[in-house]
């Protein structure tokens, strides 16, 4: 056989011989079922065969080939007569009896003669199991090594993560802190904290050292029983150390304690906290202080349980019933003489209408009503009212006064009404004695008053008409003493009439010109020591009692020449008011009133500045009358104090 290249022939031993040598391995097939006609060293250690392959079909010297496409890719290439190469194909072989997969490149190469038929097959084959194990090993070492990469930025990635946010815990840590600090330096209780066994103070809010009566200077940093040694001799270093030692909370509550003050000492109460304070292995590091001072609570509460004990016994000594009523759920009881005239057992709370079933029947309304306008939104809050209770017994029932206050919420509503109710059926009834024999001896003596008023005027006219001055001087000053008489016993009738409701008063329409006019000659015909001027220029209708009404401005001008140096001037008039009402004003430039006392002066039997109107005479009823008969007008008086010291009394009455 000849083989031919560009027209250089070579031997086909020596093509073969050439081809044995070569360091690549190659074989040569011929025929459609590729019988191996020749296979160097190589190829055959490749197949791990021998060389008794030569010259058999392949399949039949490697029959391990069967089930792989060798062979039928072998087939294609001889019939079309293309190349065929491959990289990295696998191929499974048996070698010295083991199966082996390794991997090849390999080409067939189909040798073609004159009329381009493949005559043979040229076969070469590298294995490169090796080499793919390298490649694979590298390819997993950069496989490995990107993961690895791609972890380091990872973790690059966490750790920058990581430390932003320590930065902003840092942050955070340092806000907090600053924080706590502020929070500690505005608590308003005291703050301190001690540190280990010795105490050292190292923290001492403003509040603590306020109680303790230091500077921080002079405490921070010091042991607390060198900074504070007054509290030698005092429980608290002891009970430090205790709460220390077993790491236990002290607390005290209420007790009582000197505290440094101006280089002295001050008693004071306390409420304290001796707290702990734990490391992370659990050892106590310190102690906390929480320190609140409670002195001036204390002693206000103290003196308030005083006052409430004194007051009950106040209560008790006074005969006073107490009573409460709240209206939101119609409850009503009260102290223990209360429960005994409403006929309650002792722990019993009842039901408002019950507690007024024990009123007489003629007095429930006027009582509920009284106690609707207290509760009402118009009312002052104020309570006060006379009525008679059922009592075993009296068949006549007693006679209680009640005086009362209501107390309201935060929102303004009426809470509660609490009050007193005093049994004054006997003071009534010595009132009504007093009265009686009052009216009767005054009813008594106005008869031969008048007698003797009548005696004095016909002397003093024949004083007058005998000229004799000594006499008219007598008699005019007897006359007098007779009015002042008169007047008084009038003022005791009125007080009685008053009293027992006889009290009239019987209205009609007339000019205030006309009255002011009669008065101001009455007064100027008889009071020669002040200078009287009357302001009665136009004319004033009014539906009142005139009788009443005189006697208002006689008592209130009376007083004011009572009550004002000689000489001085003493105005009385009249001006219309609002809603066609008037005001009627008396005004002198006398001593005045204190303001504390304007009010009072028109309770019955007061007299104001008792040691200044010593030596003035009266009983303290002028007023009391002027402000009843001015009251069952639905008028009102007061008084005020004018620019000069003096007083001005004013009364102001509604039209009709
Ligand atoms: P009395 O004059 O009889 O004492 P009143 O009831 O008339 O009683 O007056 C009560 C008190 O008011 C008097 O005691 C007096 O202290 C004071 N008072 C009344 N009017 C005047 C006044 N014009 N100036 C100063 N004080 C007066």
């Amino acid at each position: 056989m000849k083989i031919k290249f560009d027209g250089a022939s070579f031997g086909e031993d020596l093509i073969l011989q050439a081809l044995s040598c070569s360091p690549e391995p190659t074989s040569i097939y011929t025929g459609p079922d590729m019988t191996i006609q020749f296979a160097n060293e190589g190829m055959l250690s490749l197949w791990g065969k021998n060389a008794s392959v030569i010259g058999k079909a392949l399949i039949v010297a490697i029959p391990e080939l069967e089930d792989q496409p060798f062979l039928s890719i072998l087939q294609e290439v001889w019939r079309t007569g293309k190349s065929y190469s491959v990289t990295e194909a696998p191929a499974r072989l048996i070698k010295n009896g083991v199966p082996v997969t390794d991997y090849f490149d390999y080409e067939y190469k189909p040798l073609l003669d004159q009329n381009n038929k493949t005559w043979c097959i040229l076969n070469t084959a590298r294995n490169v199991s090796l080499r793919r194990e390298h490649q694979h090993q590298i390819q997993e070492k950069e496989k490995k090594e990107q993961g690895l990469m791609e972890e380091m930025a990872a973790t690059l990635e966490e750790l920058t993560a990581t430390n932003d946010e320590l930065n902003s815990s840092l942050k955070l840590l340092a806000e907090s802190r600053e924080q706590v600090r502020t929070i500690i330096e505005q608590a308003p209780v005291g703050i301190a904290m001690l540190k280990g066994p010795e105490f050292i103070i190292d923290i001492a809010n403003p509040t603590i050292l306020k109680i303790w009566g230091h500077r921080l200077a002079d405490v921070q940093g010091l042991p607390h029983e060198t900074a504070r040694p007054e509290l030698q001799g005092q429980p608290m270093s002891q009970w430090l150390r205790e709460a220390f030692e077993k790491g236990e909370r002290k607390t005290n509550n209420e007790l009582p304690i000197l505290l440094r003050h101006n280089d002295g000492l001050r008693e004071a109460i306390v409420n304290s906290i001796y707290q702990p304070i734990f490391s992370s292995d659990n050892k106590v590091t310190g102690i906390l202080i929480i320190l609140e001072e409670i002195t001036d609570q204390v002693l206000e509460r103290r003196k308030s349980e005083k006052d409430q004990q004194m007051l009950s016994m106040a209560i008790d000594a006074g005969e006073l019933a107490t009573f409460y009523y709240e209206p939101e759920n119609n409850l009503f009881s009260g102290n223990a003489l209360l429960k005994l005239w409403f006929g309650l057992s002792d722990e019993e709370q009842l039901d408002l209408s019950t507690a007024i079933a024990s009123i007489l029947e003629q007095d429930r309304e006027r009582v509920t009503e009284a106690i609707a306008d207290a509760l009402s939104e118009e009312s002052d809050g104020n309570y006060f009212i006379e009525y008679r209770i059922y009592h075993p017994q009296d068949p006549d029932g007693r006679l209680v006064q009640a005086r009362g206050k209501v107390f309201y919420d935060t929102r303004g509503k009426a809470a509660s009404l609490n009050g007193t109710l005093r049994d004054i059926t006997e003071q009534k009834a010595e009132e009504q004695r007093k009265n009686d024999f009052i009216s009767i001896v005054s009813h008594e003596l106005k008869t031969p008053l008048t007698s003797i008023n009548a005696y004095l005027q016909i002397m003093q006219r024949q004083a007058i008409l005998t000229a004799n001055v000594n006499q008219q001087d007598i008699t005019m000053k007897s006359l007098r003493q007779v009015r002042n008489m008169k007047n008084l016993i009038q003022g005791f009738l009125n007080i009685s009439r008053f009293d027992s409701g006889r009290m009239m008063i019987e209205k009609e329409d007339f000019d205030l010109k006309e009255l002011f006019r009669e008065l101001e000659d009455e007064f100027k015909s008889r009071i020669h020591t002040h200078q009287i001027d009357a302001d009665h220029t136009h004319h004033l209708p009014l539906n009142a009692d005139p009788n009443k009404i005189a006697q208002v401005i006689q008592n209130l001008v009376e007083n004011a020449v009572k009550y004002s140096p000689i000489g001085t001037q003493i105005r009385f008039g009249y001006l219309p008011a609002a809603n066609n009402g008037v005001e009627i004003f008396v005004s002198d430039q006398g001593m005045g009133i204190a303001e504390e006392e304007r009010d009072q002066i028109f309770e019955r039997f007061y007299r104001a500045g008792k040691n200044k109107v010593g030596t003035i005479s009266g009983f303290g009823i002028g007023l009391y009358l002027c402000r009843e008969i001015v009251e069952l007008h639905n008028g009102h008086i007061t008084v005020e104090t004018n620019s000069t010291g003096g007083s001005t009394f004013k009364v102001r009455l509604p039209a009709s």
